[in-house]
């Protein structure tokens, strides 16, 4: 059912990630910065995140040995720099996820450039070199920061939705890796409740929510193909729920052949497949169209 499914390392089945963004309590100073510093509970909402589930996430994957990526507004690395000193220091990687997680479809232009490289100044400044790869706040990804990456030489960005495995993006700029997300995999849909950014979810059970993230996995199980989340620690690095991704990570990691690693890794093995021509990757063109599309 996958047309061209990427032979992994190993013999694996399936690459899997479980990626986060952290993005504490940026969203409340971007969306309402009049008087967000007055909006306690957001704020708090927020800070859970790098205060008490990103503890609790490493202790994880240290306890299984398992390494994974991080996307965190430049803000964020600099307003909470012992978290991501922690991060890096168990080997996982951080990604460019903006500067305050600013959607580049409303900060465009000279002001998303801006942005862009304020951010970068920040990753060489705390993390020691700069990111490899990029999530755009609410996925919004534009022609213009595609561009900015290919510029910046990062190897991948994932944000778009156009394929189940990792494809190549070609502008004529040049070319990086899409890592694709979707919404199935992200856990706003089941459990963002946060009415001042204008999300009304009915939040969903623990084992209900994430159940449909297994059935997501086993169905790229099945296939050889790639499993990502794309989750955040205030919300499912909650308590009742993190304890059951525990649970599913220690069962998957006995009992399947799956090869859990950063995103840099797993597009630096497509990268490798690709160049040695044991794999022919599918490209999409950027931009999908070159000016409004009118009828
Ligand atoms: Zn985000």
């Amino acid at each position: 059912m996958i047309q061209n499914p990427i032979p992994w390392p190993n013999g694996a089945k399936c690459a899997c990630a479980i990626t986060f963004d952290i993005d504490a309590d940026s969203l409340i100073h971007v969306s309402r910065p009049k008087d967000s510093h007055r909006r306690l509970y957001p704020i708090s909402m927020g800070r859970y995140g790098p205060d008490v589930a990103v503890p609790r996430i490493l202790e994880t994957y240290k306890k299984l040995g398992i390494k994974q990526s991080f996307f965190v507004p430049a803000w964020c690395i600099d307003a909470y720099a012992a978290m991501i000193e922690t991060i890096l220091t168990d080997g996982h990687e951080v990604g460019h996820h903006g500067y305050i997680h600013e959607d580049p479809v409303v900060t465009h232009g000279d002001a998303q450039a801006e942005a862009f490289e304020k951010a970068m100044e920040v990753h060489r400044r705390i993390c020691g070199h700069a990111p490899r790869g990029y999530r755009a706040p609410v996925y919004n990804i534009t022609p213009q920061v595609v561009d900015l990456l290919i510029e910046n030489g990062f190897s991948y960005e994932s944000s778009l939705m156009g394929d189940d495995i990792p494809y190549r993006l070609k502008t004529d700029q040049g070319q990086l890796w899409e890592v694709p997300v979707h919404w199935g995999c992200d856990d706003w849909p089941p459990f963002a409740h946060y009415e001042e950014i204008g999300y009304m979810m009915p939040v969903r059970g623990p084992s209900d929510g994430l159940r449909a993230f297994w059935e997501e996995f086993d169905a790229q199980y099945e296939h050889g193909g790639f499993f990502m989340l794309i989750v955040h620690p205030f919300l499912t690095g909650r308590l009742a729920r993190w304890r059951l991704v525990d649970q599913w990570l220690e069962k998957t990691l006995e009992t399947k052949d799956v090869w859990f690693a950063p995103l840099e890794e797993i597009v630096a093995h497509v990268e490798q497949v690709t160049e040695s021509g044991a794999y022919n990757p599918r490209v999409d063109t950027l931009p999908y169209y070159p000016g409004p599309v009118t009828p």
